[in-house]
């Protein structure tokens, strides 16, 4: 499925909340979602549809796939990762989509949001233990440590990064501002994932 290029509030605007897309638009009074909480288009306002159980675990769904990112193939391969692991299915989808190397350098402050975060990393930007990835999907472990280029370190971008950096990154994770490096130090935990998702519904769908 082709990855969706339009206008990125469209989507949590369909959703009926913040996905947090946009980087620090998100936590201004210019969100849109704070202005129109309806869905877009002609008849977004006032159309309020019940859902039935497939569309309610279809929009669960659509929303972790926004939120990271994602595309369908590839929300299929974590849930059949997350299926094979040990625990609770949902949570180790959830926990799995947050090892990946484009949400890691999100949560460490390197980036906005998520996606400038892939675009840096598809931009080669990062080493992940000490080698260049360039790959946004890779799957970060407990002891690995994401560091930004030695060349890209002196760009007026990470520079800026440093000076601003608010230094608060989730428990799960350890930054070092100065040397713009972080480290995986557990892994996450569902309390660590603040977005408000049922994800059992995901399961569901996914298990029929
Ligand atoms: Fe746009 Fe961010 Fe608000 Fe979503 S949360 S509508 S991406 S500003």
């Amino acid at each position: 499925m082709a990855r969706y290029t339009g206008p990125v509030c469209r989507l949590c605007r369909r959703e009926g909340q913040k996905l947090y897309l946009k980087g620090d638009k998100c936590y201004t009074d210019k969100c849109p979602v704070s202005k129109r909480n309806y869905a877009p288009g002609q008849h977004g306002k006032g159309r309020r549809v019940k859902l039935s159980n497939y569309g309610v675990q279809l929009r669960e769904k659509q929303k972790v796939r926004r939120y990271y990112g994602v595309s369908e193939k590839q929300m299929l391969k974590y849930y059949h990762m997350a299926d094979k692991m040990e625990g609770i299915t949902g949570e180790n989808l959830l926990k799995t989509l947050e090892l990946r190397l484009d949400n890691v350098a999100y949560r460490l402050g390197f980036a906005s949001s998520r996606a400038e975060a892939r675009q840096l990393v598809n931009h080669g930007h990062f080493t992940v233990n000490g080698r260049k990835s360039d790959v946004a999907s890779h799957l970060m472990s407990v002891g690995d440590v994401i560091e930004v280029k030695q060349k890209s370190k002196s760009s007026e971008k990470f520079k800026e990064l440093v000076e601003n950096h608010q230094g608060n990154v989730k428990p799960w994770l350890q930054v070092d501002v100065e040397n713009l490096q972080g480290k995986v130090v557990s892994e996450p935990s569902r309390e660590d994932i603040e977005l408000p998702i049922e994800e059992h519904l995901i399961v569901e769908r996914y298990s029929k």
